[in-house]
């Protein structure tokens, strides 16, 4: 099954896309992670793309689709993967289907996670990130069980660089200009799911299960 995750920053799409990959034993792909890990190591991509990051801006598609087309195509992808952050802009989307249409295949599933502005704002205050992992909470809708450590690996959580109130609000407007026409996008193709994600963790989940199985 392969599954893109949609939604603007903050709607849930790395929450619900590591349940996901989870129940359907497919791996989860995140972009922001694959540059967040690389800014941690110090790579050249790292550097380039967290002058991006911390602006709130988004990195340019030249140093996103290759990393992704290649992701994809590793062993792990054969029963399909989950994408949680790409694609973003609608060259992406274009060069993700021309990619699988090489091999025949096309995308299953686009799950759009409906949050509007003025929640999203609140969330991202409380949204802390273990940096080692990868795994995400929130200190009252999803708190880890010991403040300020990671449940899966005991790493240190903290706030993410882009999650201060000023590059939230420039990220939304990002995402209302470039992210929100794939909403149209995957419609067109057929593959569109919304859900209401103001619900409950759990709420969500089972409304992304309804659509999948
Ligand atoms: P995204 O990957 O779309 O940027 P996240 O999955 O990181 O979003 O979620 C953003 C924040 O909101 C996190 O702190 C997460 O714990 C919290 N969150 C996610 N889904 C919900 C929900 N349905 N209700 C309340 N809080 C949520
Ligand atoms: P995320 O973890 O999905 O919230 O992404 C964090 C940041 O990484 C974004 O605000 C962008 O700067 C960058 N990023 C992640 N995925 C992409 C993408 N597909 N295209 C461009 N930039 C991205």
């Amino acid at each position: 099954m392969k599954i893109i995750m949609l939604g603007a920053p903050g709607a849930g799409k790395g929450t619900q896309a590591i349940k996901i990959a989870e129940k359907y034993g497919i791996p989860h792909i995140s972009t922001g992670d694959i540059f967040r890990a690389n800014i941690k190591n110090g790579t050249e991509l790292g550097k380039k793309a967290k002058e991006f990051m911390d602006k709130g801006a988004l990195v340019p598609d030249e140093l996103t689709c290759d990393l992704v087309v290649d992701r994809i195509h590793q062993d792990d992808c054969k029963n399909g993967f989950v994408l949680d952050g790409f694609p973003r802009t609608i060259p992406q989307a274009k060069a993700l289907d021309t990619a699988l249409d090489k091999d025949g295949e096309s995308i299953d599933h686009a799950i759009d996670i409906e949050v509007p502005d003025q929640n999203i704002v609140k969330r991202m205050g409380g949204r802390r990130a273990c940096l080692n992992c990868g795994a995400t909470y929130h200190i009252i809708s999803a708190p880890p069980k010991t403040e300020g450590i990671c449940d899966n690996c005991g790493g240190k959580l903290t706030i993410r660089e882009d999650d201060k109130p000023q590059t939230v609000q420039e990220r939304l407007s990002v995402y209302h200009q470039k992210t929100q026409p794939l909403i149209d996008y995957y419609k067109k193709a057929g593959i569109l799911d919304q859900v209401d994600g103001t619900q409950p963790l759990d709420q969500v989940f089972s409304m992304i299960e309804e659509v999948l199985d």
